[in-house]
């Protein structure tokens, strides 16, 4: 049985078995935490526990219509670490910047959509991470303030990133952002871009501060048929509204049965994101969310 609907209830369900094994890992390295971490993140666990025991997830198929799935969550914990909330926040992400991108397009039909992807080194994980988030966050600020980035474009929507990445025994934080900006069409007079990607990076450079040349990734939005057209862009909102952390390097299966999360990990995450916003709306895109507020 592998119809769309058997696939999605499968989904809810292993994202249910994560979030317990995020509590249960959590639970079990309590008595690794530093004493002022350990309540908190007692209570953490409780919390996603009752999260993944409360949602309730169902298939429900109306007389003469097509079947859909049903789910609620009176408990949701809304923890950062919470497969299952994380899913929620990402779904809820991508319909407000299609509904933001969709507005937008109304008052400048002819605005142009470009992804980018802005990086630094990683850093040591547990060392590193508090640190690493903080410094990407400043330097955003700077980077989508600057004069040159609010001259050329009309605004931007950015999503904070944080992916596990080095091994298991020297974890390294790797802490990146993805943005979909919108430009005027002069932007690209004569067919080149008015900011060139070496321009690009150069910026991110100065406004990280960094001594090095930083990875930057700078592309206009296209479809796998090459069209960049606006059904391109919804599909490429995906890529910024998706889950803030990225969920691979917190658990290892076994099997598919078996899924464990390494609390510290988990811990260390929750501690650097506490009340750290992790989403930036820069012109355009914060005066089009006011509106659509306004209008709701
Ligand atoms: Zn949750």
């Amino acid at each position: 049985m592998s119809s769309p609907i058997a696939r999605r209830l499968a989904r809810y369900r292993l994202r249910q078995r994560s979030t317990l094994a995020v509590a249960d890992g959590i639970r079990g390295s309590l008595h690794l935490l530093p004493a002022r971490q350990r309540r908190r993140m007692a209570n953490v666990a409780d919390r996603l526990r009752s999260c993944a025991v409360t949602q309730y997830v169902v298939a429900r198929t109306p007389v003469d219509d097509a079947t859909y799935v049903q789910v609620s969550n009176r408990r949701a914990c809304k923890i950062r670490v919470c497969p299952q909330c994380l899913y929620r926040a990402a779904c809820r992400d991508r319909k407000l910047l299609e509904a933001i991108l969709t507005h937008l397009w109304q008052e400048l039909p002819r605005a142009r959509a470009i992804l980018c992807t802005l990086t630094t080194r990683n850093r040591p994980f547990f060392s590193g991470l508090g640190d690493m988030l903080r410094d990407h966050r400043k330097a955003l600020e700077r980077f989508w303030t600057s004069r040159r980035i609010v001259r050329s474009t009309l605004g931007a929507f950015t999503a904070v990133e944080l992916e596990i990445r080095g091994t298991r025994e020297q974890p390294e934080a790797g802490v990146h952002s993805h943005s979909i900006m919108l430009v005027p069409p002069e932007y690209f007079a004569g067919d080149v871009p008015a900011i060139w990607h070496a321009e690009f990076r150069d910026l991110w450079r100065k406004a990280a501060r960094l001594d090095y040349d930083p990875i930057v990734d700078v592309r206009v939005v296209r479809s796998p048929d090459g069209a960049d057209d606006r059904d391109a862009v919804f599909g490429a909102i995906v890529e910024c509204a998706k889950y803030c952390i990225s969920l691979e390097g917190l658990f290892e299966h076994e099997n598919p049965d078996t899924i464990h999360c390494d609390g510290l990990i988990a811990a260390a995450i929750l501690d650097a994101f506490h009340r750290q916003r992790l989403h930036r709306l820069d012109r355009c895109f914060a005066d089009a969310k006011k509106r659509l507020r306004l209008r709701a």
